[in-house]
């Protein structure tokens, strides 16, 4: 498994890349770890790599009530960060359940996201608790809600010649909780089903809660419905109401709606004591 050849470019500016992009047949590399296996199996076979390493676009930083994650932070540099900076569990937590130590050293937040795959753990701990994505391209840059990025199988609202620079997470108000619980496939890591959700808690009582999901249908998801189904059970939800509400946003089999119902019911459960 040898890739087609290719040229490589390592542009030290964003104006460089994204002009080297202009090429239709070019491609972005950050950490490879999607990217180059595709390339080995030719179903990608760019002519040009751009290698967005010098653009400095890595790293953490914390602002008024966000966290902004720069596109080539590592999921390791994710796990590093500073408890105190304020980024919320769930997005450590779907880090923390991606590959092995390896893939975390290497694959990059803005590489997970771009690529779109509907089995990525950190897309649905970003669609949980609404982070926004910055976009560039040569005609400046564009801020766009997660939920409304992932528009089907590896396929999102970035355009040919944009780069995703930068991942906004809001810090979590007062009386919020968040969790991620996923099965994973033992031979490869991925999720079959993942759920990341926030909930809110009023006193003792269930607020309202968010739901991402990943590894089923064909995308990363927000779940309205399945989110719909506790708020009008006011925290509580039976597993044929969160199969009917699966079954709006995806084509599952027996066996993989049971794992999603079970993360779903663990993922609030386990939101709602931390919200508390
Ligand atoms: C063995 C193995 C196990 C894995 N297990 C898991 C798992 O359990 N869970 C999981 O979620 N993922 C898993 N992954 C996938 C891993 O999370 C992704 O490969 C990685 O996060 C993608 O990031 P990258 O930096 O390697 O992207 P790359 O491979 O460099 O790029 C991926 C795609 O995104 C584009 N791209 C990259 N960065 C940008 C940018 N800033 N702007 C625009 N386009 C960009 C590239 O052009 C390419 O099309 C696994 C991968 C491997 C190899």
């Amino acid at each position: 498994v040898i890739p087609a050849p290719f040229a490589y470019v390592r542009p030290a500016s964003l104006d460089a890349a994204l002009a080297a992009l202009a090429d239709p047949e070019a491609k972005a590399i950050a950490g490879g770890h999607s990217l180059l296996p595709v390339m080995k199996l030719r179903l990608a076979r760019p002519t040009t790599l751009v290698d967005l390493a010098e653009l400095g676009l890595r790293g953490i930083h914390v602002g008024d009530g966000e966290v902004r994650i720069g596109a080539l932070t590592t999921y390791a540099e994710l796990l590093d960060v500073d408890p105190r900076a304020g980024l919320p569990e769930v997005v450590r937590e779907c880090a923390a359940a991606v590959g092995d130590v390896q893939v975390r050293n290497a694959g990059t937040v803005g590489g997970t996201v771009a690529h779109g795959d509907p089995a990525s753990d950190l897309a649905a701990g970003l669609l949980a608790v609404d982070a926004h994505l910055v976009l560039a391209s040569p005609g400046g840059t564009r801020t766009v809600p997660a939920r409304d990025f992932f528009v089907g199988p590896y396929t999102t609202l970035l355009e040919r010649q944009e780069l995703l620079v930068e991942v906004v997470v809001p810090h979590l108000e007062p009386r919020r909780g968040s969790a991620y619980v996923a099965f994973e496939d033992p031979a490869s890591g991925y999720p079959i089903v993942g759920c990341a959700a926030v909930v809110s808690v009023d006193g003792d009582a269930f607020g309202s809660c968010a739901i991402g999901l990943c590894g089923i249908g064909g995308r990363p998801l927000r779940a309205s419905a399945v989110e719909a189904v506790f708020a009008a059970g006011a925290g509580t939800a039976s597993p044929a109401a969160l199969r009917a509400a699966l079954a709006e946003a995806a084509d599952l089999d027996d066996y993989r709606q049971h794992l999603a119902v079970l993360a779903i019911g663990r993922s609030v459960e386990s939101a709602r004591r931390r919200a508390a």
